[in-house]
């Protein structure tokens, strides 16, 4: 995988290829990650200079086969073998936020890495195939993930960019872009399972001050995540839906209680399920 890298020895980006595939109003084919490393000491952060970096993806257009930035990233961590005692705090600046599969892929690697939490700060939003339930299932991986603001930007051409003593030079617009990407994004993270039709929990629930709860709450509608048209479900059909949806944000580490609460009868009917018994 490292034909698609770039050399390890603290190589820089050149001022024209950062603002052209960061700005964020554009679209390129291709991705840039940068990213950098530090360990994690209570409240204190180490930075490891000597890891810091970046990498590319690999295009069709390019000799062998096509390879996402994301994947050469995981082949450096690899690389690095890191000290499963200590607790790394790993931070990239991606121009694309990943494609469904690279976020499957970062989501199994943070599930088998406990001692490495990540943090993304992505330029533009990838919206191709189900890129949406890749960023909750990376979320829900524990990955933090956001849009790279003015001052993300900035500490990118402080931090990998030859700027030669030269100031970054925020683009116009750059702002109402972030502003804007980032609003679309909390709307994909923070989406909730929709509504299992009941009034509500009954405030005697349990599963209230469960870390492990998700609660079917009505946003958004039912409705609103059916084609347009189509007949509204069964209860049965309209739960296997909701359960559905919950596989994609809750870890398979992570059980799933299913409260169906019965107001005329005072009390709860609590199920608790495994992934392996949930619609795939
Ligand atoms: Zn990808």
């Amino acid at each position: 995988m490292e034909a698609g890298t770039a050399p390890r020895s603290r190589c820089l980006l050149d001022e024209n290829t950062f603002t052209e595939n960061f700005k964020n109003q554009i679209n390129t084919r291709k991705t840039y990650l940068c990213y950098e490393v530090e360990i994690v000491d209570g409240d204190a952060r180490v930075p490891l200079d000597e890891i810091k970096g970046f990498v590319h993806n690999k295009g069709a257009n390019q000799p062998g086969e096509p390879c996402h930035a994301e994947l050469y990233f995981l082949d450096r961590i690899h690389s690095w073998t890191l000290d499963r005692r200590l607790h790394y705090r790993l931070t990239c600046f991606i121009s694309w936020t990943p494609c469904h599969t690279c976020a499957q892929e970062l989501a199994t690697f943070l599930g088998e890495n406990s001692h490495v939490s990540l943090h993304i700060f992505a330029s533009r939003m990838y919206r191709r195939f189900d890129y949406e339930a890749g960023l909750r299932r990376l979320q829900a991986a524990g990955a933090q993930i956001a849009i790279m603001t003015s001052k993300e930007f900035e500490h990118c051409w402080e931090t990998f960019v030859d700027h030669q003593g030269r100031p970054f030079q925020p683009w116009d617009g750059l702002e109402v872009e972030s502003q804007h990407l980032c609003k679309k994004l909390q709307e994909i993270l923070q989406v909730r399972a929709p509504s299992c039709c009941f009034p509500g929990l009954p405030p005697s629930s349990p599963l209230l001050s469960s870390p492990c709860a998700f609660f079917l709450l009505s946003e958004p509608p039912l409705g609103d995540l059916l084609p347009p048209g189509a007949p509204a479900p069964s209860f049965p059909s309209f739960l296997m839906r909701s359960l559905y949806f919950l596989t994609c944000c809750v870890p398979p580490s992570f059980p799933i209680f299913v409260t169906l609460p019965r107001p005329p009868l005072g009390f709860c009917f609590i199920l608790q399920m495994s992934h392996s018994l949930l619609p795939s």
